[in-house]
């Protein structure tokens, strides 16, 4: 494993850190298990939420007493400086820590969020009350508006920057990160998988391994994958042209209207599965019609309730025109029936 300094902060990390979503799923023993086995293999930066359940509790867990050996990275999405104080105290017990090496304020992607936060009373105050108190270390930011990000990233508040980035996604690498590294920020790469739609390992860090500045935080749910991610890391980095060519075929398939399943736009009202029925496309090709007619079912049928009410358009940070691509997708699960001896 290799180390770097993550921008201007003094904090030294792992050249990949830990992702805490998928953590939220296991047992307390499995996360812990998990945790401990990616610090085994020298992994030191540890990137949670207030908004992660139980994450920052089994981080705080698998790390007790030795929490010089590990820098923590949470967040909060609270806006208003009463709850944001609330949140840093609160990831303070569950991360048994009395101090937290960089806070994040977390998915800032529309002006309302920056004029709340930034106004009196906004959630800026009581991060700047806590850095002043030393529980906080560092203030980064995270968004997935490449706009507000770029902008955001200017204001001088900010030492790093977390945003979605990977081989289908390259406009973090094209734009962002050209300033942010101007700027001495640290830069983050969360959804390194684009939210889940790339199932090739070698590939995603092959392109992500060309940003030496650049800290992939994948989330990690098993020690298999944890090794398996590590073995990756172990090998010099060699990007053939076949690799290319692969990344290539990803974009094209994926086009730039596709899910990353962050899961901000549900619950919908009338209780479409959104973010499994945006991903329909996606299941049949990798696992066969015949398959994802069934293992989709549930969720493909639940577009049948969309009024086209608009509301998760308002909250998707990509601005994917979901109710219309669902509706595509839906007449794909039907046109799949038909072609799989189930038509109506
Ligand atoms: S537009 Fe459709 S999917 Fe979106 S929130 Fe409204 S009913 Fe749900
Ligand atoms: S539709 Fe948009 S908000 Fe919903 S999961 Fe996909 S990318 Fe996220």
């Amino acid at each position: 494993m290799r180390y770097q300094t993550l921008g201007k902060t003094n904090l030294r990390v792992s050249e990949f850190g830990f992702g805490g979503i998928p953590i939220i799923r296991l047992t307390v023993d499995d996360a812990v298990a998990v945790l401990r086995r990616a610090y085994e293999k020298g992994v030191t930066l540890y990137d949670t939420a207030n908004a992660y359940l139980g994450s920052e509790d089994k981080i705080g867990r698998a790390f007790h007493g030795m929490r010089d050996k590990i820098v923590i990275a949470t967040k909060t999405m609270k806006r208003d400086a009463a709850s944001a104080a609330d949140h840093i105290d609160a990831s303070l017990r569950l991360l048994r820590t009395d101090h937290i090496d960089l806070y994040q304020l977390h998915q800032v992607s529309q002006e309302k969020d920056w004029d709340t936060l930034t106004g009196p009373g906004g959630a800026l105050e009581a991060v700047a009350k806590a850095k002043q108190q030393g529980k906080i270390r560092h203030l980064g930011l995270t968004s997935h508006s490449l706009s507000m990000a770029n902008r955001l990233i200017k204001t001088g508040l900010f030492e790093t920057i977390q945003f979605p980035f990977s081989f289908v996604e390259p406009a973090a690498a094209d734009e962002l990160h050209v300033t942010a590294r101007s700027l001495g920020l640290g830069i983050l790469a969360m959804k390194p998988f684009a939210g889940g739609v790339l199932d090739n390992a070698a590939l995603t860090f092959k392109y992500l391994r060309q940003f030496d500045d650049v800290v992939p935080i994948p989330g990690f749910d098993s020690v298999a994958y944890v090794d398996q991610v590590a073995a990756i890391y172990e090998q010099p980095n060699v990007i053939e042209d076949a690799d290319r060519a692969l990344m290539a075929e990803y974009r094209d398939r994926l086009g730039k209207h596709f899910c990353r399943r962050c899961e901000y736009c549900q619950p919908c009202p009338n209780g479409v599965m959104i973010t499994p029925a945006m991903a329909y496309p996606i299941v049949a090709h990798r696992m066969s019609k015949e398959v994802a007619v069934n293992f989709s079912k549930k969720a493909i049928e639940s577009v049948q309730n969309c009024t086209e009410c608009g509301v998760c358009l308002t909250r998707c940070p990509y601005n994917l025109p979901i109710p219309e691509l669902i509706r595509k997708n839906y007449d794909l699960y039907l046109q799949h029936l038909k072609e799989v001896g189930h038509g109506r």
